[in-house]
């Protein structure tokens, strides 16, 4: 056999197979850098909508404003833990009312209403 055949056969096996998988890394490394700027898009614009978005009136109880009565007074259920492990874990559970008096001290800022932008 010739010595080009062996050069030729070299070429097949290892040195084109190379530069093909260099290519394909090329690739997979671009897609991946797309992928993380599309992430970073989307996430961009999920903070946007937030900041657009008025402030939802739930009570420091994680409790909605409309389930407290004109007194303050939280009527949510809630679970009351009756009884407990040695590690203070609560193991039983009683339905029970959220005993949330609201909020009475200053507010941080006077409660206004403000209609919700419609062109941006
Ligand atoms: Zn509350
Ligand atoms: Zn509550």
């Amino acid at each position: 056999m010739a010595w080009y055949w062996w050069l030729f056969i070299f070429f097949m096996m290892g040195g084109f197979g190379g530069l093909a998988n260099a290519g394909r890394q090329a690739l997979a490394t671009r897609h991946e850098r797309q992928l993380q700027r599309i992430e970073a898009h989307r996430q961009e614009r999920l903070a946007l909508e937030a900041a657009q978005k008025p402030p939802e009136p739930i009570c420091g109880c994680t409790h909605h404003l409309a389930k407290h009565d004109k007194a303050g007074k939280c009527h949510e259920l809630v679970e009351t833990p009756t009884a407990w492990d040695e590690n203070k874990k609560p193991v039983r559970f009683e339905a029970g009312t959220c005993n949330c008096q609201q909020y009475v001290g200053p507010q941080p800022l006077s409660q206004v209403y403000a209609d919700e932008l419609t062109d941006l």
